[in-house]
């Protein structure tokens, strides 16, 4: 199927690393302003079947160990389509094209990060043309609804520009059809596995005012895609019984749940970072990370390029979140889902988020309560922990209330939960998981290489 390409493609490629040192060039990523992937639904007459375009430099031309600015765009006809399955359709681009050897693919819409390998790049892959071929292939074999597909891959800085703010405008029209449904509308909320070949744990619990972690996948997007692919990793979920409407928690999607994790999950809370969260498998936009010091969430996005308030790059706090853990205050969600009613509605909602990059801050101030808008630090506001709460006191945020009670308490004591806790002992290494230490003080002391005490030799 796909001898006219030099490389190897198959399912055993999926989840391949690419590291920096070993990649041709990047596609996207963090150092990228303009970097996307959209699919879109077309009369039949307006697609060149099969055809591929390239706009700009293609593989062998584009400088080695950069990092460039990169769009796909998939256009596709089919009796069966409709304008309700793009997202689903787009988010398999991530599938398929990390089945082709040496070509790593990370997140979604607006935030993809591509590498290829130089070894792949030395065995011929040097041009587009060949994982158009391939994606087209994969495209019309898994999902035969597709009938005429066209690709184009875009890298001239320039041409990128108008084609990426389109790209952004259909991102929020999608987004927007969603709104306005609540989660007691529905009987059925669905579910996605497709990051369980990253995360074996993993499910999204995709409800109308909880979007997919990674922010492709809405309600809608669900329905339609388990209605034209049953057997797909997209499936319905009946609610069964609220058991409780604050934390969000279902017996529908607690027995999912169980049954899709093989029994590593069991109870999931919608609306909390804590007691049963929601899993993060590792694609998700944003953490909602928790402040102990300050008692609140600070929120994180993956195109914030600064160490984060707590003193943490959005990459390191994504290895605590990821893998599809239930971890206490390490939470993935999606910008969408900040958009929602339900936003960490059990713990507080917007009252409780005390910091978010300036950025995100000003994409959701339509969202953000006004009582507490100018409350919520940016890191223009605040860079570290006591900055942080010098401005929150300032603007007499929410928190600063908790912080008077907890000082009237006569014993203080902290918390601290971790999802895996390492001991190493005796050339043992013992890992705690979900463990829960309550201790009255914490001293963290770096190990000194022991000294040659007298008559020891050195
Ligand atoms: S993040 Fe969730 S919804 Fe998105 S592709 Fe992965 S499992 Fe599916």
């Amino acid at each position: 199927m796909f001898e006219d390409i030099p490389v190897d493609v198959g399912l055993v490629h999926e989840g391949e690393r690419i590291r920096k040192s070993d990649m041709q060039f990047e596609l996207g990523g963090p150092k990228v302003a303009e970097k996307f992937e959209l699919v879109r639904l077309k009369p039949a007459e307006e697609i060149e079947s099969g055809a591929i375009h390239i706009i700009g430099p293609d593989i062998d031309e584009l400088e080695e160990g950069k990092s460039h600015p990169f769009g796909i765009v998939i256009e596709i006809a089919g009796p069966e389509l409709e304008e309700n399955l793009e997202g689903v359709i787009e988010r398999r681009i991530h599938e398929y094209s990390n089945y082709i050897e040496g070509f790593m693919h990370l997140n979604q819409r607006y935030d993809i990060w591509i590498r290829l390998s130089r070894k792949s790049f030395k065995k011929g892959l040097t041009s587009f043309r060949f994982i158009g071929m391939a994606m087209q292939e994969l495209f019309r074999n898994e999902l035969p609804i597709i009938q005429e597909i066209q690709i184009t891959f875009i890298t001239d800085p320039e041409e990128i520009k108008p084609l990426h703010a389109e790209a952004m405008a259909v991102y929020e029209a999608r987004d927007a059809r969603a709104r306005g449904l609540s989660d007691e509308d529905v009987d059925v909320f669905y579910g996605c596995a497709l990051c369980q070949s990253f995360a074996p744990t993993h499910v999204c619990v995709v409800t109308p005012q909880r979007y997919a972690n990674c922010g492709a996948i809405s309600w809608f997007d669900g329905r339609a895609a388990a209605r034209i692919d049953p057997k797909g990793p997209i499936f319905p979920i009946e609610k069964g019984e609220c058991v409780d409407p604050n934390t969000g928690e279902y017996t529908g999607v607690n027995e999912s749940a169980k049954k899709r994790s093989m029994g590593e999950v069991d109870r999931i809370y919608l609306y909390s970072g804590f007691g049963y969260p929601h899993t993060s498998c590792g694609c998700f936009e944003a953490i909602a990370f928790y402040i102990p010091e300050v008692e609140g969430y600070g929120i994180v996005h993956r195109g914030f390029r600064d160490l984060a308030v707590n003193g943490l790059p959005f990459s390191t706090m994504a290895d605590s979140t990821a893998g599809g853990r239930q971890i206490d205050g390490f939470h993935g969600i999606s910008i969408e889902y900040m958009r929602s009613r339900k936003f960490l509605q059990a713990d507080g909602g917007y009252e409780a988020v005390v910091w978010i990059p300036e950025e995100i801050k000003e994409r959701l101030k339509d969202y953000i309560p006004e009582s507490v808008f100018g409350a919520i630090a940016t890191e223009k506001d605040a860079t570290t922990i006591d900055e942080l709460k010098a401005f929150l006191m300032q603007q007499n945020h929410p928190v600063v209330t908790q912080w008077t009670e907890v000082a009237e308490e006569p014993e203080e004591t902290a918390v601290i939960t971790a999802g895996e806790l390492p001991i190493t002992t005796g050339g043992f290494r013992i890992l705690l998981k979900n463990a829960r230490i309550y201790a009255d003080k914490v001293i963290i002391q770096p190990i000194q290489p022991k000294k040659p005490g007298r008559g020891e030799k050195q």
